[in-house]
């Protein structure tokens, strides 16, 4: 590759006086500017890069090329279930009759937008098991923030000023706690067993204790570890029985869908991170969609507005007075374009293959698990579901990391997996292939791993270096996280 054209800006590659474009002189007219008025002119010409038409189609296809995507090889990144995301998905979210509606359209006009958005809301309910939806949070953190502004809508409802607690597992998505936080919640930890599932016995003591100021507790099922909570009923038990209300953090639906429903296990609100699980591509921060599910009798507090149907059967928009709504929790219906290909997925897999995505995920994260963890550290033994996490090599003596390793798997061609998360482990690598990935694919996986563990042993300044292959070797990411320069200066 032309390394002149994609490790310079592109303003880096102008050139004084040099046009992308040259236009017939008889056939247009030069434009007489001076007929404007002077408001409308600039003061100085855009600082414009010059460049000739193929040095920037150069420039950005070769850009193009570096990024790397579900669409260019593995990656087994954990936690956020970067999956098979088909193209017919996004043909459709871009076809123009979609792409051009305009929320503030009258309803008869766009009938058919509302009922992608009222199919999608009852797929899920039924998938779940929850009796109503909401599709308008932006993502899962959002939808986090809604479910328990949900919960404490409810608690004061019921008189209950004194439940300003929130109980999450040690084991949680940083976002929980957060979200408990910006809802106005005290967090209190609950510790994790050794298998990394909740202790129960540390729960009741914070029930025994805290019990009647406990407004909810959140989970993740499977959990960050991707270890089956089978302690949930029980839990759901215990937090009920103090007048609390169950969270599921349906981030990890993935490995669940089709097989069990957080309704049937006693959880009261839950969100979906549609982006995760039904297949929209979201890196670098979005899009996401975090539709929230509420059981019966929780509905009277669901945001608006809401799409319902009337009584001739066409659908309408909902933005009305519900005396204990929300309200508006962002703008109009949330993010229809991620909303728009998780129906298109469910579509396509249908009542029939929607329930082979769980067992698959899980299958092929045990085949992973279990291909590797004489080489690498496995700190929870047993059966996990679509994810799991090694804590670094198994040989420590070689001063070879986590970092080095998911660096090294970028000269293999791999994404690498998801690093330092959970924070239980020193080294933890955080490996989920989902469902869709071949034998093959895996089994090349596993090979690369197993060299990386072998270099590591022979040779470790060569996995300490890498990555050798790719056109950036290792940023600073902290520098990059405090000063990032965003400008071309
Ligand atoms: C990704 C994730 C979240 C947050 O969801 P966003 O859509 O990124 O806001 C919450 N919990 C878990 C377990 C996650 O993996």
């Amino acid at each position: 590759m032309n390394n002149r054209l994609y490790n310079k800006l592109i303003f880096e590659l102008s050139v004084e006086g040099r046009k992308g474009y040259s236009l017939p002189s008889d056939e247009f007219e030069e434009y007489d500017i001076s007929s404007l008025s002077p408001t409308l002119l600039r003061a100085e010409d855009a600082a414009l890069p010059e460049c000739d038409e193929l040095t920037v189609v150069r420039h950005y296809t070769n850009h193009s090329a570096n990024n790397f995507g579900v669409n260019n090889g593995f990656y087994p990144l954990g936690s956020c279930t970067m999956k098979y995301n088909p193209v017919i998905n996004e043909e459709i979210a871009a076809s123009r009759e979609f792409a051009n509606l305009h929320p503030l359209q009258p309803a008869e006009t766009c009938q058919g937008a509302l009922e992608v958005y009222y199919c999608v809301q009852e797929m899920l309910a039924q998938l779940t098991g929850m009796h109503e939806f909401t599709l308008n949070p932006c993502a899962g953190a959002h939808g986090e923030l809604t479910g328990l502004m949900i919960i404490k809508a409810y608690h004061d409802h019921h008189g209950n000023k004194e439940r300003t607690k929130v109980v999450i597992p040690d084991s949680a998505h940083g976002t929980n706690p957060a979200s408990a936080a910006i809802c106005g919640y005290n967090v209190v930890e609950v510790k994790s067993k050794a298998d990394g599932t909740v202790d129960i016995d540390h729960l009741k003591e914070l029930i025994a204790t805290d019990g009647n100021e406990i407004a909810a507790m959140m989970m993740t099922n499977p959990n960050t570890l991707g270890i089956f909570e089978y302690g949930i009923p029980e839990i759901a038990r215990l937090i009920h029985g103090c007048g609390g209300l169950m969270y599921y953090d349906g981030a990890n639906l993935n490995p669940m869908l089709g097989v069990a429903r957080p309704g049937d296990m006693g959880f009261d609100v839950m969100h979906v991170n549609l982006h995760k699980t039904f297949s929209t591509p979201h890196g670098g921060g979005g899009p996401g969609s975090g539709p929230v599910g509420v059981r019966k009798g929780l509905e009277i507090y669901l945001p608006t507005p809401r799409v319902v149907v009337d009584a001739e059967g066409g659908l309408r928009i909902e933005t009305g007075d519900y005396e204990k709504s929300l309200g508006s929790v962002g703008c109009f219906f949330g993010n229809f374009g991620v909303i728009l290909r998780a129906y298109a997925y469910l579509l396509t897999l249908g009542k029939q293959h929607v329930c082979e995505v769980g067992p698959l995920a899980t299958l092929n994260a045990n085949y992973i698990k279990e291909s590797l963890k004489d080489v690498y550290e496995l700190p929870i033994e047993g059966v996990c579901k679509h994810e799991f996490v090694f804590d670094g090599l198994k040989d420590k003596s070689t001063g070879v990391t986590t970092m080095d390793v998911a660096k090294r798997l970028l000269d293999y061609g791999y994404h690498a997996p998801t690093v330092y998360f959970p924070l239980l482990f020193h080294e933890s690598m955080m490996i989920e292939p989902t469902e869709n990935e071949s034998k093959q694919t895996l089994d090349e996986f596993i090979s690369v791993m197993r060299k990386i563990a072998e270099e590591a042993a022979t040779n470790p300044e060569l996995v300490k270096g890498a990555p050798h292959n790719t056109p950036i070797g290792r940023v600073d990411d902290v520098k990059a996280a405090k000063e990032p320069v965003l400008v071309f200066l």
